[in-house]
């Protein structure tokens, strides 16, 4: 009888689960116990409590100004302005509004500023997003529009977005609810008209109405990780409201819904336009002059396009901003290189043709800078793998005979070496 009885006091003071149920546990003294999963909530506990000690209520002391916001993406984004602009005068109201409602919540309703970015693959959407959260110190959550379509629209999917940005705040409530979800992709739940399929058009809409909700504001209940259960709270409940949403997309066919739309204007537009070297910036000068009623003539539903009310347009990026994206931001490609040749004591240059070229080769691949990586890593890779056993200090240029293989970086540098002795 003791036995059981025993047995029986074996769970978790804290959620009452039974030490079977867990791996391990922790027993305190008097007959307590605490199994790991309440260790990591009361850890997450102090900790939030810490940081609010320290920093205090509120996130900012002072809304960075939109020309500062803007400064910062100018380190690491390159071109866009107008989205830049748009994006930093958008976070400052969104932020601003913030701290108002937190001082007196009595005359100011508080309107929501989600932003809706839309441009080419690769033209630095994502990048905007993640270079705004990293300015303002708000978690942040990259999400994708199209994984909800493909698992259902149930509406339960959308809440992933939130766990995800609850993961990157560390679980801190609070801290969650002032950040930042780019979602990605977001013309792909729409339904197109260009592309009618009977799934398709039902799933997308379950998918719009469902991150409707989430960007109008409302109380989600995220199911912890992994789905495990908790027997009081077995939802955390997230408030979307202050969370500011910036969708992105690349809105292929668009460019065509504002062209008919512009109509008779566009014919004298086209004819000054000669040839099929125009189609890039085509695109870009159409998107430039979207309105809300494209984009729902494209599939969005209204409601949602009127929860974007900040929609920003971002060009395709030419050989020169390439060639600007490889050697200028703060974490440029070739900025990267030179210092991982550095801690071999080698100095690593580019021609400017030989960036041409290799902006060249990017461009043709057509993901925007997103090429630039792929080629980049194409042409280092094997120096980096001879690269240490080369005689230092070294001394290397790049140039566009050695991108076309048709010249070996080391012989050159071992002849340079030997003319000079
Ligand atoms: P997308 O517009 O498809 O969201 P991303 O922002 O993900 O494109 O860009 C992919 C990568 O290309 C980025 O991580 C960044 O390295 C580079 N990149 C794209 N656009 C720019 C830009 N305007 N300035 C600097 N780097 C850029």
């Amino acid at each position: 009888m003791a036995k059981s009885s025993n047995y029986k006091r074996e769970s978790c003071s804290f959620c009452g689960r039974a030490k079977k149920q867990v791996d391990a546990f922790v027993e305190g003294p008097g007959g307590v116990f605490i199994c790991p999963e309440c260790v990591e909530l009361c850890y997450n506990i102090v900790r939030q409590e810490r940081r609010r000690l320290q920093g205090g209520q509120t996130l900012f002391s002072d809304v960075p100004k939109p020309r500062e916001i803007k400064e910062f993406l100018d380190q690491y984004v390159i071109g866009q302005e107008h989205a830049k602009r748009s994006l930093a005068v958008a976070v400052h109201n969104h932020y601003k509004r913030l701290m108002h409602t937190e001082i007196d919540d009595q005359d100011v309703e508080l309107e929501k500023s989600n932003v809706l970015l839309i441009g080419p693959t690769g033209s630095g959407k994502t990048l905007l997003a993640k270079t705004m959260a990293r300015m303002l110190h708000v978690p942040f959550a990259i999400c994708d529009a199209t994984t909800v379509t493909e698992a259902g629209y149930v509406g339960e999917d959308v809440e992933n977005f939130l766990l995800r940005l609850l993961q990157n705040a560390d679980y801190d409530i609070e801290a969650a609810q002032r950040g930042i979800v780019y979602v990605d992709e977001i013309d792909k739940v729409g339904k197109t008209s260009q592309n009618v399929s009977i799934t398709r058009d039902v799933s997308g809409e379950g998918v719009q109405q469902a991150l409707l909700k989430m960007l109008e504001g409302t109380i989600s209940n995220i199911p912890p990780q992994g789905g495990r259960k908790h027997p009081e709270q077995q939802y955390i409940q997230i408030d979307t409201t202050q969370i500011m949403f910036i969708c992105g997309g690349t809105f292929v066919g668009l460019d065509n819904i504002v062209k008919k739309r512009l109509g008779k204007r566009m014919i004298g537009f086209d004819s000054e336009q000669s040839g099929r070297s125009a189609k890039k910036e085509d695109y870009s000068e159409m998107i430039s002059q979207v309105t809300p009623e494209d984009i729902i003539e494209f599939g969005m539903i209204p409601e949602l396009v009127g929860r974007l009310p900040i929609i920003t347009t971002l060009s395709a990026l030419d050989e020169s901003a390439l060639i600007q994206i490889l050697t200028e931001p703060k974490n440029a490609l070739v900025r990267q290189y030179q210092r991982l040749f550095e801690m071999e004591e080698a100095e690593l240059k580019f021609t400017d043709e030989a960036l041409s070229l290799l902006a060249q080769r990017a461009m043709k691949r057509d993901t925007g800078a997103r090429a630039l990586r792929a080629v980049m890593e194409e042409l280092m890779v094997d120096m980096m793998y001879r690269l240490p056993e080369e005689p230092k200090p070294g001394k290397y240029v790049i140039t566009p005979e050695i991108i076309e293989g048709q010249a070996d970086l080391f012989a050159q540098q071992r002849r340079a070496k030997k003319e000079g002795a």
